[in-house]
């Protein structure tokens, strides 16, 4: 139990992090459902559940600012 968990084949793993506290993401993939991904200066940027929901009234209010 050392990190040597099984990789299926032909599956890229890049390493995914959240941009906001630097959680990395587990490899079971359930992530993808839960983080929310953006795009800053042309790069993926990835927000963890966690910080998705602290964020989330700012992430609005952020929209609402610049939509109106
Ligand atoms: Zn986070």
């Amino acid at each position: 139990m050392d990190g040597n968990s099984a990789t299926p084949a032909g599956t890229v793993t890049a390493t995914v992090a959240c941009t906001n506290c630097g959680a990395t993401a587990p490899d079971d993939g359930t992530w993808r459902l839960t983080w929310t991904t953006g795009l800053e200066r042309g790069e993926t940027t990835w927000i963890c559940d966690r910080c998705s929901r602290a964020n989330l009234r700012s992430i609005e209010a952020k929209l609402d600012s610049t939509w109106w």
